[in-house]
């Protein structure tokens, strides 16, 4: 079996699959640790009262591993169905095929979709403080959103920079009360509301400042800024799942409880399913339940 992304979520399917004795290859286009690599500190995570999500990453890669699960580089660009009921995995240079298949391909950033933000991704434009947070060592930032990314990670940078100012489009955080009490109690956290940014400007070689709207007051403001780290939610890594049928009108794969899509012997867990809550502990649930699905499909096989 192919378990596509390894992430939390693809390496607890492959420990539950090659537990169970299962041929097991994860593939994935990047490290091990998928969205964990991108995050400081996770506080929530049973077992550890606080770790540092690449360590965490780390730890569960061994565990993932410990029954001879493989792990190689594969972007994967499409999948189909052969007439025998193999699924066929072709990646940007090999192809594989296997009896099963779990999509464990996670989501990423959206991006805000104005002027300057893909001319200066890279030089002030971020969607990783942890990657990026050093760069803008004491300098002021802004952080653009109001959810619990956007809170957590503009937390996480007033170890680095001098201020950051939480832009957020409404009147109240969306964030969990924990991270929000936290983050109004920094005195290195500002917050501008009802405040959407509208360009991000530059000097040709690097960010110098946005241009924002306040939809209240109606007001436009320029702000000298070096840095623009941007939180406003997340769309689904299923473009090379589009053709199967499993997805819905937004791109999330629809599951059952078990994990299983519409398409049988493929399963899909973690962030990249249709679900209430996007979590290390929620794709590691997702994980299980679909490893020791597969097992059970492979059985029916026989
Ligand atoms: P991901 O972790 O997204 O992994 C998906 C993997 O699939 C990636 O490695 C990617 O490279 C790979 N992939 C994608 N497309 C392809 C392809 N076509 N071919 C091959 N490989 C592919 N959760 C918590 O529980 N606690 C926290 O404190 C927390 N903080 C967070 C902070 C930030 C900044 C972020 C971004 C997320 C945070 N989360 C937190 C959420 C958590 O990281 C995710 O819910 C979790 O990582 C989802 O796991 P996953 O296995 O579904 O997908």
């Amino acid at each position: 079996m192919i378990v596509i992304g390894a992430g939390p979520g693809g390496m607890t399917a492959a420990l539950y699959a090659s537990r169970a004795n299962l041929s097991v290859l994860m593939l994935d286009r990047g490290i091990y640790g998928g969205q964990m690599n991108n995050t400081a500190e996770v506080e929530n995570y049973p077992g550890f009262k606080s770790i540092l999500g690449p360590d965490l990453a780390k730890e569960m890669y061994e565990s993932s591993t410990q029954f001879d699960a493989e792990y190689a580089y594969g972007n994967v660009e499409k999948i189909t169905v052969a007439a025998d009921n193999a699924k066929i995995v072709k990646t940007d240079s090999d192809e594989y095929a296997a009896k099963a298949l779990i999509i464990a391909t996670g989501s990423q950033y959206k991006k805000l979709g104005v002027p300057g933000e893909d001319e200066y991704g890279g030089r002030g434009v971020s969607y990783c403080a942890v990657c990026d947070g050093a760069f803008f060592r004491d300098r002021e930032v802004i952080v653009v959103g109001g959810g619990d990314s956007a809170i957590e990670e503009g937390s996480y940078l007033t170890q680095l920079v001098k201020k950051v100012d939480v832009v957020h489009r409404r009147d109240e955080l969306r964030a969990q009360k924990i991270l929000q009490d936290r983050a109004f109690a920094n005195p290195k956290i500002d917050f501008t509301w009802d405040t959407i940014v509208t360009e991000i400007e530059g000097d040709g070689q690097k960010v110098t400042g946005v241009k924002t709207h306040n939809k209240k007051t109606g007001q436009d403001t320029e702000v000298s800024i070096s840095g623009v780290f941007i939180y406003v939610g997340v769309e689904p890594m299923t473009e090379p799942f589009q053709k199967l049928g499993i997805t819905d009108e937004e791109g999330w794969i629809k599951t059952n409880e078990k994990m299983e899509t519409a398409v049988s012997g493929i399963f899909a867990i973690g962030d990249v399913r249709k679900k209430e809550l996007r979590q290390i502990t929620t794709a590691v649930g997702d994980g299980s339940i679909a490893g020791q699905g597969v097992f059970s499909y492979i059985e029916s096989l026989k």
